[in-house]
């Protein structure tokens, strides 16, 4: 008896098969939201297919699934109230998927569902309260309390990367200027760097080596990363006073050399407070997918956690 899982993201949707724990098979697909939202649609339900026959190669039925996706979320009504790299506005993502598959279908938020899956399987295994804080091409938190992800009255909680941390700064894609987004996502270091050099395609990885072999624009695009992810952590400590924050994406798989300065960064913020502990995420890229699968299997179990 196995369950399948879902992370459908702006680039990639991931799966997963997953019986009793064990993992049976990893899948990935291109998304090409370009073709608008109903064709991105078509394309999971297709991903779901997939994944159901593949654990039928391996003997298993599955009993559930689980689909998890970016943006605004509404876990309870099971949909994409406005993910806007996927074209979806109020898209009933559960109802089309459990009227495909005739399976009892989980639904919910990605950087949430990934939360869970480090809590229960990574970095944040035996920690009931804890931030899963992804740094990619857009920056989230999952707020892990009591051992589940807490997502406010609208689902609109731990969205980190729209604090404003430079009142008046550069433009973010939610309208407002000087979000944490526009400073210290991956995409935007990239797109810092290109800015201030003429050089394009040049990934934030790359930005952190070249600012570490003493190139000094990109030392000035990287600390200033580094200093506005801090504040934002650091707001998020004095507000929830997490022991431990969870620091996932690329970034985050550089390890000490990128957290040991952040971790510095943050505890110089908070003055009348030790710093939570600050480590790097263990599932990487399968998190979200993962977390699908646990949701998938709690459905199951008629388990609400
Ligand atoms: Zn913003």
């Amino acid at each position: 008896m196995s369950v399948i899982a879902l992370d459908v993201g702006g680039t990639h949707i991931k799966g997963t098969v997953v019986e009793e724990g064990r993992i049976l098979s990893h899948a990935h697909w291109h998304t090409r939201a370009e073709r608008g939202p109903d064709a991105v649609m078509d394309t999971v339900l297709g991903c779901a297919d997939a994944l159901v026959a593949r654990a039928r190669r391996h003997g298993s039925e599955p009993r559930a699934a689980g689909v998890v996706v970016p943006g605004l979320v509404d876990d309870e009504e099971g949909t994409a109230v406005l993910a806007a790299n996927l074209g979806w506005h109020d898209t009933p993502v559960r109802l089309w998927m459990t009227e495909h598959l005739d399976l009892p279908v989980a639904f919910g938020h990605d950087v949430r569902a990934g939360g869970i899956a480090e809590g229960r399987l990574g970095a944040g295994r035996g920690h009931s309260d804890f931030a899963f804080v992804p740094v990619g091409t857009g920056i989230a938190a999952a707020l892990i309390i009591g051992g589940r992800p807490f997502a406010g009255e609208h689902g609109f909680a731990g969205e980190l990367g729209h604090l404003v941390v430079r009142p008046g700064g550069h433009l973010c894609s939610c309208g407002n200027r000087g979000c944490l987004e526009t400073l210290a996502s991956a995409s935007a270091i990239a797109r810092r760097y290109a800015a201030t050099t003429g050089e394009a395609g040049v990934s934030a990885k790359d930005v952190h080596l070249r600012a570490q072999a003493g190139d000094p624009l990109a030392a000035s695009v990287w600390t200033d990363a580094v200093d506005a992810l801090a504040e934002g952590l650091a707001a998020l400590t004095t507000v929830l006073d997490f022991g431990r924050i969870v620091i996932g994406g690329g970034l985050a798989e550089a390890g000490d050399p990128f957290l040991g300065p952040l971790r510095t960064a943050v505890a110089d913020r908070l003055t009348f407070r030790g710093p939570p502990e600050l480590v790097a995420a263990e599932l990487g890229h399968r998190a979200g997918s993962l977390g699908a699968a646990l949701l998938a299997q709690d459905l199951l179990d008629g388990s609400d956690r």
